[in-house]
């Protein structure tokens, strides 16, 4: 069975990259009907917060990737990572190294000065007929794994292809600190195992992580995963993408008011195509779903085209949906959301919003306290003219039999008639006499909306 994860280190929001990340192994996983497993990666103690923790799931719940096991928090498996780390010091894999952070430093000059690769030159590996030195008095030793120090380590990258690495390239990696805490490639390492993960998809700012885990991987006898390494997302100006970008906290599109399915659709299209689709559902992405349509190459984040994506999911949702997703925020701007029948005025915004947050704030025109006309606007459009025609309106208005948008629209074409005059000449001082704004969506739909008797109040209101 399939098993991957997702192991974020908590230390600050669910970014962008993360939920791509995320994405694709959920996706995977699903798509093989097999388990996703959150890891949360907390061991650096000064970085991680119970609240970047909280962001994760949040960000997580919100797109709708529940993971099948987890969260494991690493700080809760330190016993285990100690447990192996004896295991292998037991069995001679790692060892003890006592040279002090100066001396190492010491040994990477020289392999430098020398015009090599900078690295531990060894001095505590032990080795057949080797004398190790006398142990420093009252130092503490790190742990060094005993990485092989010829051959290669090789893998197939499910994005990238053959990589390989020379083992002389490779350190000894420290696997514990003096103080005994298990280092962050070792943790990694025994959690993979311990989770029999089969796939491992991850940024590619880890390949060079990659060959060590193999390495001791394969110290423990344990089964390597597939490793797949995604590139990373460039902004709109081919720099790596970050907060000079814009929002790249997942939760923050949630406050802007992109709907999960928008941002779902858009953020598995960052590196991961099917044919020529670029709308698709949750289902069809699990249904499609291989790692051969993943991108060798770096994707692009276009906040354009999200827009066009949210608005093409905005378009496809229900008004009362919408009229519930919308309403706090409207809350939230100071209107009042029963002040008009919401879904309604969903239905007449909705094919041109972006957001939820543009629905909220275009809706605000039937739920904000009507405040009277501006001065300015008022005599700038409410001619004693406009006011006559305007008049002459909401007498008709008052008698139309249904209030409805297709007797509206008849009965301002026949006012236009009657006075001999053109659109604007009705339409602005009506929107300006009813509305307080020069432009709204299209006026009829907006009469209707509000109703006759709040219409019909703000024309009376003009004879004062
Ligand atoms: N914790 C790592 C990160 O947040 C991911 C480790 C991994 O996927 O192997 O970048």
């Amino acid at each position: 069975v399939i098993r991957t994860r997702f192991a974020p280190s908590p230390t600050g929001y669910l970014h962008l990259g993360g939920a791509r990340t995320a994405l694709f192994s959920w996706a995977f996983a699903r798509h093989h009907k097999g388990v996703f497993v959150l890891r949360i990666e907390d061991t650096d103690l000064e970085r991680s917060t119970p609240e970047a923790v909280q962001a994760i799931l949040d960000g997580m719940h919100w797109l709708g990737m529940q993971p099948d096991e987890g969260p494991f928090y690493q700080m809760q498996r330190m016993e285990r990572y100690r447990e192996i780390i004896a295991k292998m010091l037991a069995e001679g894999s790692a060892y003890y190294c006592y040279s002090s952070p100066e001396e190492v430093e010491a040994m990477r000059e020289k392999a430098r000065a020398a015009g090599k690769k900078p690295r531990y030159d060894g001095t505590w590996r032990p080795e057949l007929g080797k004398t190790l030195p006398a142990v420093p008095e009252g130092r503490k030793p790190v742990i060094r794994f005993k990485n092989p120090q010829d051959g290669v380590t090789a893998w197939n990258d499910l994005i990238k292809g053959p990589i390989s690495f020379d083992n002389t390239e490779l350190d000894d990696l420290i696997i514990a600190r003096p103080d005994g805490t298990p280092t962050y490639n070792f943790c990694v390492v025994v959690d993979d195992w311990d989770m029999q993960i089969t796939h491992v998809l991850r940024g590619d700012d880890h390949i060079n992580n990659t060959p060590r885990q193999i390495n001791i991987l394969r110290a423990l006898g344990a089964e390597l995963p597939q490793y797949g390494h995604l590139p990373m997302i460039l902004g709109p100006d081919g720099e790596k993408l970050s907060k000079r970008h814009g929002a790249v906290s997942v939760m923050q599109y949630h406050e802007e008011g992109y709907l999960p399915e928008a941002m779902i659709n858009y953020l598995a299209r960052l590196g991961w195509s099917h044919g020529n689709d670029e709308i698709f559902s949750r289902e069809q992405l699990v249904e499609w779903f291989d790692t051969r349509n993943l991108s060798k190459s770096a994707a692009q984040w276009d906040p354009k085209k999200l827009n066009w994506v949210n608005a093409h999911y905005i378009r496809e949702t229900e008004n009362s949906q919408l009229a519930t997703l919308v309403a706090p925020r409207i809350a939230g701007l100071g209107g009042n959301p029963e002040a008009v029948d919401l879904d309604a005025v969903m239905g007449l915004l909705k094919d041109r919003a972006e957001t939820l947050n543009q629905l909220a704030e275009g809706a605000m025109l039937f739920c904000r306290a009507f405040a009277g006309v501006d001065p300015t606007l008022k005599a700038e459009h409410l001619t004693p003219e406009a006011v006559t025609v305007l008049q002459d309106f909401a007498d008709q208005a008052a008698n139309l039999p249904d209030w409805t948008t297709e007797a509206l629209a008849d009965l301002i074409k026949a006012t236009l008639e009657k006075h001999n005059i053109k659109m604007p000449k009705l339409g602005v001082p009506l929107r300006v006499a009813v509305t307080g704004q020069k432009q709204t969506p299209a006026i009829d739909a907006v009469l209707t909306i509000l109703g006759r008797e709040t219409v019909l109040s703000r024309l009376e209101a003009l004879a004062n």
